[in-house]
């Protein structure tokens, strides 16, 4: 995922999410207890707990964005898979919320249900990567950054896929997809995972595989925040692409030629490479109140066939900036769009996204939501971070796979996601980001191209206010057997903080009410 406002300004270069749900008013016994006399002596040596007593626990507990994010009262620093077994007993032996956080960068708006948590930060100790030669697979903390995964595979020469932001958690991302740019060669993130080490919250830990609780395999790969703590994962990899370099064209357009740009795109989607991704951006220079289009064209392979693909788009009138690099896979994440993917990875914003998949673009509509996106910059000038993006990766390998092979329902529906990322620093502009964001959803619904008007949100993408059926499906015996894999993996709903199958906020497509009768 690209990131409007560094996007604007590393690159010429981000993004998401309004209070879904109010925390509920859960009795919160955490101030009775001393976790330091109490939980530390459970901890081993090489463990680390803070509470607010540090004076410096605000580095601790950081998170990519403060809307409507979960809360803490304490972290741990998790040195072993008894650690974490411990602090979840000790945590729902006491009636205290917990949470595992990997890379940080979760942002539904649903994460704000969980508060005065002990964190179990896994990024500290179970942040590094594993190369096996043997299987020419890679082992993973649960809190493993993207970029750490990367680098232990292109260290062997191979690769997977993970998403274009560095500091994202790969496991946090597969669980409910990991989308990227290569996964019309090698399918999403969650595909090529081979294994997961698993902690359920009666502390009980579990291998989980094609081979071992298959059922829970086919749940958290998909939906698998709902379940329990990933204490390592390991992924399959695939050899490099041939001569190891990716091709990385960088145009901004003033926008005057927006309809060509909508309808090249169109012309493009229906025999896309499976190597080729574009991100095209609405952004603002920073200063400026400005929009461009922002094309971030990358492509697994020699300039000389990325050419094909984006000197048609260069070509444009408007054009304000063109710029061509070759880059290894390892560095990409860093380097892609002048640097700026990587440089969104700072803590103190308030970011919130709207979201939806579309299957063509109306190049009218597309215009209209440039003007719209111009009048909501004009009205929150500070809020001039914000962006309209559209990731157009290649999908055959995705939709090869069988869509009853995991938890993730829209393998026929990621031709094209659009998000609608905020960035602001006011939280009095809520209202007109809410406003503005479910008109460009709706808009984006009844426009997009496919044969109903259907919402279809990548679940790493959603704000948290969608119908659960618009992450998971709408066939009925998915969510049906999510929640039946609930109710035996985690029967007290401990893990409900990430689109909980279970008690989710709001209603489905027919009505219904979706909260789940949890007995
Ligand atoms: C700047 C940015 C760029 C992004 N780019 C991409 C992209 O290119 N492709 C893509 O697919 N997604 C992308 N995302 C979305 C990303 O996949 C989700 O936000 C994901 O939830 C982040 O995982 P995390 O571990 O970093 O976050 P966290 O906030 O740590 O976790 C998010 C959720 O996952 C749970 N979780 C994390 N790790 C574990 C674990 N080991 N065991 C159990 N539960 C766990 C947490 O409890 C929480 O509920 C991006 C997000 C941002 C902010």
């Amino acid at each position: 995922m690209l990131s409007p406002q560094t996007v604007a300004s590393g690159l010429l270069a981000a993004s998401l999410c309004v209070p879904v749900a109010a925390a509920p008013p859960f009795f919160n016994p955490f101030m009775r207890h001393n976790l330091a006399a109490t939980l530390g002596p459970q901890l081993s040596s090489g463990a680390a707990l803070y509470t607010k007593s540090n004076s410096d626990f605000a580095k601790h507990d950081e998170r990519w964005t403060q809307w409507n994010a979960p809360t803490f009262s304490a972290v741990v620093e998790p040195a072993s898979e008894k650690d974490i077994v411990a602090t979840i007993q000790y945590a729902t032996s006491n009636g205290i919320p917990f949470f595992a956080q990997g890379g940080g960068h979760g942002y539904s708006g649903t994460l704000g249900i969980i508060q005065k948590a002990i964190m179990i930060k896994l990024q500290t100790n179970f942040g590094s990567a594993l190369y096996n030669a043997h299987d020419k697979s890679v082992s993973v903390g649960g809190g493993a950054k993207y970029s750490v995964l990367a680098e232990a595979a292109y260290a062997a020469g191979r690769e997977l896929t993970v998403g274009s932001c560095p500091c994202v958690g790969a496991v946090g991302g597969a669980l409910s997809g990991g989308h990227g740019r290569l996964q019309g060669k090698h399918g999403l993130g969650l595909d090529a995972l081979k294994s997961m080490r698993v902690v359920l919250a009666n502390g009980t830990a579990l291998d989980v595989s094609a081979e071992k609780n298959v059922d829970l395999w086919w749940g958290m790969r998909g939906a698998g925040q709902n379940y329990g703590v990933v204490v390592s994962a390991t992924f399959n990899t695939f050899p490099e692409t041939p001569g190891a370099m990716h091709y990385d064209g960088e145009l901004i357009l003033d926008g005057t030629q927006l309809e060509e740009v909508f309808e090249i795109l169109n012309e493009m989607v229906p025999t896309w490479p499976a190597g080729l991704a574009f991100d095209v951006l609405f952004a603002a220079f920073p200063g400026s109140l400005d929009p461009v289009i922002v094309l971030s064209m990358i492509y697994a392979g020699p300039k000389r066939e990325a050419a094909k693909y984006t000197h048609r788009f260069a070509a444009l009138k408007g054009s304000l900036m063109f710029s061509e690099n070759m880059y290894t896979w390892a560095d990409l994440p860093f380097k892609a769009a002048g640097g700026s993917i990587a440089a969104s990875c700072g803590t103190t914003k308030l970011r919130s996204t709207y979201s939806n998949n579309v299957r063509t673009f109306d190049p009218k509509i597309q215009r209209d939501a440039w003007n719209k996106y111009g009048e909501f910059l004009q009205a929150y000038p500070n809020a001039n971070g914000t962006g309209v993006l559209w990731e157009i990766f290649g999908t055959q390998r995705v939709s090869e796979i069988p869509a009853n092979a995991s938890s993730y329902a829209f393998r026929d529906r990621v031709t094209m996601i659009g998000l609608l990322q905020f960035d602001y620093t006011d939280p009095s502009i809520l209202p007109g980001i809410e406003a503005y964001g479910k008109a460009w959803r709706q808009q984006s619904i009844e426009n997009s191209g496919w044969d109903d008007d259907k919402l279809y949100v990548y679940p790493n993408y959603a704000r948290g206010d969608e119908p659960l059926d618009s992450l998971f499906g709408y066939e009925h015996w998915r969510i049906e057997k999510l929640r039946m894999l609930k109710k035996e993996y985690d029967p007290t709903d401990a893990f409900r903080g990430y689109h909980d199958v279970w008690s989710h906020p709001g209603k489905d497509h027919h009505g219904h009410s979706e909260r789940g009768d949890l007995k």
